[in-house]
């Protein structure tokens, strides 16, 4: 089953094709400082009421608000800082000093801030206990005063399932007192490159070798995929060789082939896949670059995805098939980034059967999104890969797209969108 008859499948299709054949991978419970970017396989609900009690939200004077008015003069009786204890009584006719976040002593109902009083030593400035306060204006009871379990009650879910750790979802678990959290494993990705080419970089500078740089590339979308990358050494362009790497590297939840998956007569990696088990979905995609792409699944759901050698095919080719996988497996429900429209800087022409994936650069001016290439755009030039921050979808078809023209555009990370400017 080398696939060799079937045409070449649309993008989108393959990526369906794909995505259909990818399951969740189990959860495991981590500490929650290693939680970042997974995907929570619990709910998290709150331990307690958050906030745990009323408290203050504003550096002022906890009073009851019936008591105060514009003039009146109350007596200092408390000092509370954050930290201090709860359950406090304020007596009558008197007001506490408070602190944001300090919880609000028995009786007070309102807080009101420090810069609507006047103290013993002028306007806006604290008083010390035992000495006065007055007050600018009246309150209204509530003022300033953040109510035990506003935010979120005790039981109730603070961070649902499904969930991305972010930074903010990390600081409600913890504020929520979760020390642990059960998140989605991460897939580990096995990567075999081959060529009777390759050396590591190592021994950059080998006559007539060229450097396994895609291993440290696809690494690196691994890592920034969520996964976690295992690079095996370098597979010479040999079937019982091949067979033996892929059967290794199928001890992964997914594995990455790269090179050998043409037409030529040292691209052994489909034929060794077959027999290593794994079942080829399909082969080749109507694209530019990385045309050549195969899929397949092994045992146990293991992806395969055989990418070609040409630097730029292998990244593209992860970017919009790889990617959306490990994503999948990490539990994200969102795996595909979002094209967005843009407009063509300069004239494009479209192949007529594949779509092009051009490297482009993103700029934006008083019409919105502008996207111009960023050089040639050959399969083995990695230049215009550097200085990209998208890649520029042309679907298949005839007449050249006039500059000024909308086209989607895939950002390849979310610095794409970063500026220069506040
Ligand atoms: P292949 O897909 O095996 O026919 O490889 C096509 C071309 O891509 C080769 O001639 C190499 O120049 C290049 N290539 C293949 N594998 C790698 C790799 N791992 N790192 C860098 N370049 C590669
Ligand atoms: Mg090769």
């Amino acid at each position: 089953m080398l696939l060799t008859e079937a045409p070449p499948l649309a993008v989108a299709e393959a990526q369906r094709r794909i995505l259909a054949r990818i399951r969740t991978l189990p959860p495991e419970r981590v500490a929650l400082s290693a939680a970042l970017g997974r995907v929570l396989a619990e709910p998290l609900p709150a331990r307690g009421d958050l906030p745990p009690w009323d408290n203050s939200a504003m550096d002022g004077y906890a009073v009851r608000a019936a008591e105060v008015a514009a003039g009146v003069a109350l007596t200092v009786a408390l000092d509370l800082p954050a930290g201090a204890p709860a359950g406090v009584t304020l007596p009558p006719a008197s007001a506490a000093r408070i602190m944001t976040g300090a919880p609000l002593p028995d009786g007070a109902d309102a807080v009101v801030p420090v810069e609507r009083t006047e103290g013993p030593t002028g306007e806006g400035s604290f008083a010390r206990v035992g000495e006065w306060v007055r007050f600018m204006a009246g309150v209204e009871p509530g003022s300033h005063v953040r109510r035990r379990g506003e935010d979120v009650r005790a039981g109730a879910t603070a961070v649902p399932l499904g969930a991305t750790c972010g930074a903010a979802q990390l600081a409600m678990a913890a504020t929520a007192g979760h020390a642990t959290v059960s998140v989605v494993r991460r897939p580990r990705v096995a990567i075999v490159s081959t060529g009777d080419e390759l050396v590591d970089v190592d021994q950059a500078g080998t006559p007539d070798r060229i450097v396994n740089g895609n291993a440290y590339g696809l690494a690196a979308q691994v890592t920034i995929a969520g996964g976690e990358a295992w690079k095996l050494p370098i597979v010479p362009d040999d079937h019982d060789a091949t067979v033996a790497a892929v059967e290794e590297a199928l001890s992964a939840d997914a594995v990455i082939t790269i090179g050998g998956v043409s037409v030529g007569e040292r691209d052994h990696v489909r034929r060794a896949l077959a027999q290593s088990g794994v079942e080829l979905a399909f082969w080749r995609v109507a694209m530019r670059p990385g045309g050549p792409f195969a899929f397949g699944t092994a045992a146990g759901g293991r992806a395969v995805f055989a990418l070609p050698g040409n630097p730029v095919s292998a990244h593209v080719t992860f970017e919009l098939f790889a990617r959306p996988a490990l994503r999948r497996m990490a539990g994200h429900a969102r795996c595909f980034r979002r094209p967005f429209r843009a407009r063509l800087a300069e004239a494009v022409v479209p192949h007529a059967e594949k779509a092009l994936y051009l490297r482009g650069h993103l700029n934006e001016d008083a019409g919105g999104w502008r996207v111009a290439t960023t050089g040639p755009q050959g399969s083995g030039v990695l230049s215009s890969l550097v200085a990209a921050d998208c890649l520029i979808v042309v679907p298949p078809g005839a007449g050249t797209l006039a500059a000024g023209v909308g086209v989607d555009v895939l950002p390849l990370a979310e610095s794409a969108f970063d500026t220069e400017e506040p």
